[in-house]
């Protein structure tokens, strides 16, 4: 059996062989720990039902993992010269498509349906290029693919955000944004120590999954998105100041403000990072009135 692409020594190797330096500029940095790649594979429950989206596949660590336990693997990678890489590293494998492009440009939806059959549950695993993390995750909460479940690595603090709850300091709008519909669970923390180059972070593994349907829902998910955005705009200002900062200081706007709040019992002097989601739900409804 052949040795991994992970294995530190192979990595090296391959990375050497190819002359390759890792850029920065596309947050290249390549896992070098079989088993950290083999628990992202577990913790994302891949079976021969699941036909796994991958974004960065970099010189295929994980996609090679994933390509031994799930029916097929999409990956997209944006750097053309690891083409070459993937085709060798990966040769060994039938059950992988490599398209190479920026994933916050195409239109994946297309790419799904001319790539693969439709008959196996998608979900979405990757070790992402941490300076497109937001962006990417909000294309794939807004795409209309039905996404099982998305296991992705991230930088720690990223993940602690995600799954922040109000009141604490790493609760904002994109903790807001994704538990709309997700449930987030921290699977488990990766030093930066086993990546080759080594980040100045260390890293985690999230899980989102779709959470039960909220009893009230926000009459249009990119008005929800507005509203978050804009009542968290200066954190340490207070959600009033937030409020007229967007909607405008005039005596109406302020009136109709303050009875939005009043009606939904909802103290002007806060700080955003007080409201809950279901609050920042009954608020972009009620302002739409
Ligand atoms: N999957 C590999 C691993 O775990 O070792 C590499 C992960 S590395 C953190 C991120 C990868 O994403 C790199 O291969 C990089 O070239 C790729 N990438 C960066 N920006 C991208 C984009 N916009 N679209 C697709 N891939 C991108």
């Amino acid at each position: 059996e052949e040795i991994d692409i992970a294995d530190p020594i192979r990595t090296r190797g391959i990375l050497e062989r190819y002359g390759l330096n890792a850029k920065k500029s596309l947050g290249q940095n390549f896992l070098t720990h079989p088993q950290i790649l083999k628990d992202i594979v577990a913790a994302a429950e891949i079976t021969e039902a699941d036909d796994v989206i991958e974004v960065g596949p970099g010189i295929g660590a994980l996609t090679e993992q994933l390509a031994r336990h799930a029916h097929h693997v999409l990956a997209f990678e944006i750097d053309e010269n690891l083409l070459n890489v993937l085709d060798e590293t990966l040769a060994p494998y039938k059950n992988i498509t490599i398209i190479n492009d920026d994933i916050l440009q195409v239109d994946l939806p297309k790419v799904v349906s001319e790539e693969l059959d439709g008959e196996h549950t998608l979900k979405v695993v990757a070790n992402l290029p941490y300076y497109i993390t937001t962006p990417i995750l909000k294309g794939l909460l807004r795409s209309p693919l039905e996404l099982e479940q998305i296991v992705v690595m991230m930088q720690k603090e990223v993940a602690e955000r995600l799954n922040a709850v109000p009141g604490t300091k790493a609760y904002g709008s994109l903790s807001v944004a994704v538990q709309l519909e997700m449930n987030v669970s921290v699977e488990f923390e990766v030093s930066r120590k086993v990546f080759v180059p080594q980040p100045k972070v260390d890293s985690a593994i999230v899980k989102l999954t779709h959470r039960e349907p909220r009893e009230v829902q926000p009459y249009s998910k990119d008005a929800f998105y507005k509203t978050v955005r804009g009542c968290f705009t200066h954190r340490r200002k207070t959600l009033w100041n937030n409020l007229v900062g967007m909607h405008g200081k005039d005596d109406d706007t302020k009136a109709k403000l303050e009875a939005v709040l009043a009606k939904l019992e909802i103290k002007p002097g806060i700080r955003p990072e007080r409201l809950t989601v279901d609050d920042f739900i009954r608020l972009t409804n009620e302002l739409s009135e």
